[in-house]
């Protein structure tokens, strides 16, 4: 992509109020831009990146056997009154609307009610079953207090995927298998080394359900953790039983602050008894449907991949989640022609600056939006046929002949 004509504009002040850092890195690199506190839009490098995080996702959950569908944002009280969610008493953080014909509707914090409901109509006999489905959706939390930028919104997007299954045992084979996809996820948008699956409470069925924790500073949680053992709990769960259970001692653990990145979860009937979803086994007889539900932020996942990694300078990148993978600063009426070319033949790959800037300008851009190699061509470097490349990352600059830039290019 051009810079020259696009819509990507860097900023030299954030925000006073915004005290995270990947916040303030993403607003001054315009990857996202403030309305309200807790209030974010994405701009077009922001909306790129989000997008690369979801389609990791994507892939992840179809390679489970989920199907992806869209739900609406709009919810109906009387399904959320059955499952006693609907009072703002038990769910405090509900953003409620008045419909103009009379009555109310609610704006989803998540979606188990509704999908539950939409699967009576598809879910009536154990031919039916097992089935999972999933959705990247934005979700309305009327959060008390919105922080660290877009890693706790009012408005946000979630990856949820529900399970519908005819028992126990077919739910917790898949159970299994979404968290080797959730390690997967993690890796592939370069959280593998400081995410961690943790023991949570809320477990229904198995008297823990699993969340997903990358340590993190600024993180909201405080978990406790035991390399060695490779055990991870959320504070809430760090009681004498579960430390028998678990075979170890309190003075084993060491405490971090961390960012709940996703969690899984055995719902049982929780919601498929109130909102009565049954099924017809092979014998005839009817039976409740057994469900699991498996979320993850996928914009607070993006905010703690900006905050985990940037240094003083800007954002940094994982290659697999930037917007753009190297960022052209031609230098030079020759440099700016052979770097046309390039662009023009990679533009997915290529944030070509062809601003009219000085150099110096460009490359503390390149280095505010993260990008993972910043590309030079120089009348300098032409003298030898060279581009320099610089990883973002380590800071290491590199001579390529214009073939091996090519080369790499392709
Ligand atoms: P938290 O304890 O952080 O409020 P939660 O337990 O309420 O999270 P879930 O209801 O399980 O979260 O939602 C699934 C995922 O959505 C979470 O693991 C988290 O990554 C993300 N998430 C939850 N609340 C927010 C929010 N306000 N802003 C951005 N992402 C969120
Ligand atoms: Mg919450």
């Amino acid at each position: 992509m051009k810079l020259s004509n696009s819509f990507v504009k860097t900023l030299r002040d954030a925000p006073k109020d915004e005290t995270a850092k990947s916040a303030q890195f993403l607003i001054r690199a315009g990857f996202v831009h403030k309305e309200l506190a807790g209030v974010y839009d994405f701009l077009p490098l922001g909306l790129r990146t989000l997008k690369k995080i979801e389609q990791i996702i994507r892939e992840e959950m179809n390679k489970l056997g989920a199907s992806e569908v869209q739900m609406s944002a709009l919810q109906n009280p009387r399904l959320w009154e059955k499952t006693e969610r609907w009072s703002n008493q038990k769910v405090d953080i509900w953003f409620k609307t008045a419909l103009s014909a009379g009555g109310e509707l609610g704006l989803a914090p998540t979606h188990e009610e509704p999908i539950t409901e939409m699967m009576k109509t598809y879910i009536k006999s154990y031919k039916d079953l097992p089935v999972s489905v999933y959705q990247f959706q934005t979700k309305f939390r009327n959060e008390l207090r919105a922080k660290s930028g877009i890693m706790r919104t009012r408005e946000f997007l979630m990856k949820d995927l529900y399970s519908f299954s005819p028992d126990e045992e077919t739910h917790n084979q898949f159970y299994h298998k979404v968290e080797q996809a959730y390690k997967t996820i993690y890796e592939r948008v370069g959280l593998g080394d400081c995410t961690y699956q943790t023991f949570a409470s809320g477990g229904i069925f198995s008297k823990f359900s699993h969340e997903f924790q990358t340590l993190i500073p600024v993180g909201e949680d405080t978990v406790y953790y035991n390399a060695d053992k490779s055990i991870v709990l959320n504070e809430e769960v760090v009681l004498p039983e579960v430390l028998d259970e678990l075979g170890i001692k309190k003075e084993e653990l060491k405490s971090e602050q961390a960012a709940e990145v996703g969690n899984i979860f055995t719902l049982k009937y929780k919601y498929s008894e109130p909102l009565d979803l049954k099924f017809n086994d092979s014998e005839g007889e009817q039976k409740t449907v057994f469900m699991g539900c498996y979320g993850i932020g996928v914009s607070r996942v993006m905010g703690v991949i900006a905050e985990k990694f940037a240094d003083d300078k800007g954002l940094v990148w994982p290659e697999s989640v930037a917007p753009y993978k190297y960022y052209l600063a031609p230098i030079g009426e020759q440099a700016n022609k052979i770097a046309a070319e390039l662009e023009a033949a990679h533009p997915e790959d290529i944030l070509l600056d062809d601003r009219n800037n000085r150099p110096g300008e460009k490359f503390a851009d390149a280095e505010l939006m993260g990008i993972p190699y910043r590309v030079v061509i120089s009348d300098k470097t032409l003298a030898e046929n060279k581009a320099e490349i610089k990883n973002r990352k380590s800071g290491e600059t590199k001579l390529l002949t214009l073939d091996e830039l090519k080369g790499i290019l392709k």
